[in-house]
């Protein structure tokens, strides 16, 4: 049975102060029932990891995620982190390929294919982000541009490894502009992931793969997408940064 989820992705966002404040209250208002449905993960900033984890170490209805990776697994890279950093502080999980991350700083899909491996190789989750631009949307072949971002990232890796993978579909024109995909666009492309995973790989893992939504994901339309057949939760940017609204979607299960 695949998992339900939505994710918290603060981007750069929050003074620690703050930070942990939002911890908190999430912390206290999600409620327990919850626990046994979803998993609810949060993505602060890096340098917030440590101090987030040890509000976090004795509940298990929040997880710890980081923003990003390094390729590589040490090195001269100046101001860079790597999966293993990432593990050490706490994080359980790390996004990948986020469309930020691919359009200001320029990853392509074989960089995030070694990000997947070695946030594999540390025991991360990846939630791997995919999605296309307005332009690509409107020129119709949106579907193939998708699936072909999980094959040059993800389908080098045995059943077992993509098995461990979440997906986040992220259409980069809903993405912090408060224009949400319609819950039939964003089902008709999980539907298409799901069944390209499975022509890749079986029925069976791509039937149990976490496929999330995201792009102006708030409390008012989570409803809708979440009741989507193939939509099973979502990333969600800027109403993460409210405790009030990341509950709520919390809630729209
Ligand atoms: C995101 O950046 O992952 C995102 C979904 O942002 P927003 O919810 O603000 O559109």
């Amino acid at each position: 049975m695949r998992k339900k989820i939505v994710a918290g992705n603060w981007k750069m966002n929050k003074t620690l102060d703050e930070g942990l404040k939002l911890t908190s209250e999430i912390v206290n208002m999600v409620p327990d029932e919850v626990n046994n449905d979803a998993l609810v993960i949060i993505a602060p900033p890096f340098v917030h990891l440590t101090a987030v984890r040890n509000l976090l170490k004795d509940q298990d209805r929040v997880h710890l995620a980081a923003q990003n990776c390094h390729s590589e697994e040490s090195g001269a890279y100046t101001g860079e982190i790597s999966a293993s950093m990432l593990a050490s502080a706490g994080a359980g999980y790390v996004i990948i390929g986020h469309s930020e991350r691919r359009e200001y700083f320029h990853e392509t899909n074989e960089e995030l294919a070694k990000k997947v491996n070695i946030a594999l190789a540390n025991k991360l989750t990846p939630v791997f982000c995919c999605g296309e631009s307005l332009e690509i949307r409107e020129e119709g072949n949106y579907v193939e541009y998708v699936s072909n971002q999980l094959k040059e990232s993800l389908f080098h890796l045995p059943d077992e490894d993509l098995s461990r993978v979440i997906i986040a579909y992220e259409p980069i024109w809903a993405i912090g502009t408060g224009k949400t995909a319609s819950s039939e666009q964003a089902q008709e492309m999980h539907a298409a992931l799901r069944k390209y995973i499975a022509s890749a790989y079986s029925d069976e893992l791509a039937d149990n793969l976490s496929v999330l939504y995201g792009g102006s994901c708030k409390p008012s339309n989570a409803r809708k997408l979440f009741a989507c057949p193939d939509v099973d939760g979502g990333l969600i940017g800027g109403a993460s940064l409210s405790s009030r609204d990341f509950v709520d979607i919390i809630k729209s299960f």
